[in-house]
């Protein structure tokens, strides 16, 4: 009998892996039989938007952490489908920062025309995953929430592609209690109309402030004021933002900040972060990481050291998403279908891991990390056939967007940049961000 593979989610990471294997059947490979659960009832992963938050209509947890009105937060050349490209869905080359809706049916298209929906068996949420050390293969329950049956198959490798932008990270401050006004995790902003007129205070310094920040400022709260725990954002703010320093503790509606100031506000956001979290897993096969470029325990950044059959797509943090995941998950697929070697070593598959995290260690600059992930992704699409592409042009994207953001933080998303897969620049579009309030299709492609 053939090989099994589990692929654990259907967003953009556990969709390029089955694109990965599709890919391989198309040129005439022989592949291994590919189930995906997906616990959500379509694919996308977090941007297939729900306006739910809290438990979804089956009782489990919410993925969505995307909110109305979200545009790319970095240019989209930057995680352009190698094998895909925007002018190839679009008929045409679209603009940079493209809104939530627009990315969902470009990410959509891919894998409509690959035909891998089959593949998926969506509303069926992972449980649990053993390894038998025996007969060498996981067993993995899920249940099917559609039809409320739990059942278990055995598969010879295991893929997790369940993200880790979910499992909010949420702190508790002084007063927070009896606060008189909103507290929300950003995991749960959906709509940034909630907070025009107030004054929103924003816990944190990293996307998440920023971006929810930017949201409220343009769908006009009163004023917006960020609390940061080691260093400002230090962009040129709009003069109703503010940047603080860390938060001491709320006594009603006043927040205290550790420089003794204060600000009156009525709601609070927690910008603090996402965990890695993977409630289905024993702790044997258990990521347990921080959120950074090297992850631990992951040779090659996807092969799980202590068990080099599972596999993780997408763990890293990211500068680089889609094509990283792309060049992952061939990656993986050339390891399962025995065209790349693994060494046998667990000391081997370590110090892999520790070189990594040296070489991530060595600079602070934001460049030489744009950098770093960017050479990843070339040391891993050489060795598969997944189409070469000018990771550098992708790089220097990155630091084009970096230097507008530092020039105009309202104004970033007006910039254009050029497609490294058609080498087309992209046009202007139509509408300055901060004036474009209609974040629909329709009026995003709109000449
Ligand atoms: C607010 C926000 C904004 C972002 N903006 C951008 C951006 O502008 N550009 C960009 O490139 N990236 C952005 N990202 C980064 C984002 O991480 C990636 O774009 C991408 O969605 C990651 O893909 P993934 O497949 O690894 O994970 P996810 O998209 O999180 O997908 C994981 C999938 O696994 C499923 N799943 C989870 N657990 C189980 C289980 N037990 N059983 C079955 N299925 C399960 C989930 O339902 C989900 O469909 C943003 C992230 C956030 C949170």
């Amino acid at each position: 009998m053939g090989k099994r593979v589990a692929v654990i989610g259907a967003g953009p990471s556990g969709l390029a892996q089955l694109r990965a294997f599709q890919s391989a059947a198309q040129k005439g490979a022989e592949i291994p039989e590919v189930v995906c659960f997906e616990k959500q009832s379509n694919w996308g992963g977090l941007w297939n938007y729900t306006w739910r938050t809290g438990l979804d209509e089956n009782g489990e947890p919410v993925h969505c952490s995307m909110y109305r009105y979200l545009w790319t937060n970095g240019p989209k050349e930057g995680l352009e489908f190698a094998d895909y490209s925007f002018e190839e869905h679009f008929g045409k080359q679209i603009a940079s920062y493209p809104p939530r809706a627009v990315m969902f049916d470009y990410i959509e298209g891919r894998v409509n025309k690959a035909g891998v929906r089959d593949w998926i068996r969506f509303s069926t949420v992972v449980r649990n995953v053993e390894f038998d050390a025996g007969a060498e293969d996981f067993t993995v329950t899920v249940h099917d929430l559609a039809e409320d049956r739990v059942y278990k198959e055995r598969f010879d490798h295991v893929i997790i592609a369940s993200g880790h932008f979910s499992t909010p990270n949420v702190p508790e401050y002084e007063g927070f209690s009896t606060f008189n006004g909103r507290i929300v995790h950003a995991h749960d902003f959906r709509d940034a109309r909630e907070f025009a007129g107030k004054d929103v205070l924003i816990l944190g310094s990293s996307y998440s402030a920023e971006d929810i920040g930017s949201q409220c400022w343009k769908y006009g709260a009163k004023t917006v004021t960020t609390s940061y725990r080691s260093a400002p954002m230090g962009f040129d703010w709009p003069e109703n933002w503010e940047e603080k320093p860390a938060l001491e503790k709320v006594e009603d509606k006043t927040a205290i900040f550790s420089d003794g100031t204060t600000k009156d506000v009525d709601a609070i956001i927690l910008c603090t972060g996402y965990k890695h979290y993977f409630n289905f897993l024993p702790d044997d096969l258990r990521l347990k990481t921080a959120n950074r470029l090297a992850t631990a325990d992951l040779y090659k950044g996807v092969v799980y050291a202590h068990n080099p059959k599972l596999f993780y797509l997408g763990m890293q943090d990211q500068w680089f998403t889609f094509n990283m995941f792309d060049a992952q998950a061939w990656y993986v697929r050339d390891i399962i279908m025995d065209r790349i070697d693994v060494p046998a070593d667990k000391d081997a598959l370590l110090a892999d891991v520790a070189e990594r995290e040296r070489l991530e260690d060595a600079s602070s600059d934001v460049k030489y990390a744009i950098k770093y992930q960017g050479d990843y992704v070339k040391e891993l699409i050489a060795e598969t056939d997944y189409p070469s592409f000018d990771v550098d042009g992708a790089c220097a994207a990155f630091f084009e967007w970096k230097a507008h953001k530092a020039d105009d933080i309202m104004a970033f998303r007006n910039h254009s940049y050029k497609s490294v897969i058609t080498g087309t620049m992209a046009p202007a579009h139509h509408t300055p961000w901060k004036d474009a309030l209609d974040d629909s299709m329709e009026a995003y492609l709109k000449n």
